[in-house]
């Protein structure tokens, strides 16, 4: 991020990859930058409009088969995001997001289909729909509480060596391989959850904005959140 401007998020294609509820991450960091001080400015790039290279963070949502084909297609042939990779920008990407970063994914009849190969990652289709809560330990090195989400997929996501797992699954399926949830390499993460992730896992926004600020940040208040997270932990595991 430089120091003069905004922090730039863009939300990249809200007409594509916004069945789910998934634009609502936006929000949340914006509030959250908002709390300690730091102004953001938030892009939302349609499909057909050029991806920004100079955004900080960029956030990819879920979609239905067909628009995550069209939405993996433009991007590829757009090449902003790769150049924002490139330049170590943050990308936050949710289920058909996640699944498109990678080296190819499962198109509507179970054709792979070319991803960006941003993550070393490739998806295919389960034999059943994972619908349903999920909790994870998040791997240690992201300092990140345990994680609480909802996912609804029918993708199956194997890991390359290039990657790391993001969490370890308690309950749920997340990537359906190795008992493993979400991916990352560097600043780029992939996760199964959707709708309000960040609402649900503040430490999780928490990180991403850490990152693209290169700094620890201001602890505020997160009584809030704090009681939704341990409602929707307790209802999975109970203690
Ligand atoms: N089409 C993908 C799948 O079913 C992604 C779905 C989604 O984003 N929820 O795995």
């Amino acid at each position: 991020m430089s120091s003069n401007r905004p922090l730039k998020i863009v939300w990249i294609y809200p007409d594509l990859l916004s069945t789910y509820g998934d634009q609502g991450n936006t929000i949340v960091l914006e509030r959250r930058a908002a709390l300690r001080g730091i102004p953001t400015e938030t892009v939302n790039v349609r499909s057909d409009q050029p991806v920004p290279a100079d955004g900080d963070i960029f956030l990819l949502g879920g979609g239905e088969d067909r628009p995550q084909i069209l939405a993996a297609h433009r991007l590829r042939r757009d090449g902003g995001l790769a150049q924002a990779v490139g330049r170590g920008a943050v990308v936050f990407a949710v289920c058909a997001g996640y699944q498109l970063l990678g080296h190819e994914f499962g198109g509507e009849e179970g054709q792979p289909v070319q991803g960006l190969g941003l993550l070393d990652l490739r998806s295919g289709r389960g034999e059943r729909r994972a619908v349903g809560e999920i909790v994870g330990d998040v791997s240690s090195e992201l300092n990140v509480p345990r994680i609480t989400g909802f996912e609804n997929h029918q993708g199956v996501t194997q890991l390359g060596q290039n990657v790391k797992p993001f969490a370890k699954v308690l309950s749920g399926v997340g990537n359906g391989t190795g008992g493993f949830e979400g991916a990352y390499n560097g600043h780029v993460l992939g996760t199964y959850m959707h709708g309000p992730a960040l609402v649900r896992n503040p430490g999780l926004a928490d990180l991403l904005l850490r990152w693209a600020v290169g700094q620890e940040l201001q602890p505020i208040d997160d009584s809030w959140a704090g009681r939704l997270r341990e409602e929707r932990l307790n209802a999975v595991l109970p203690a």
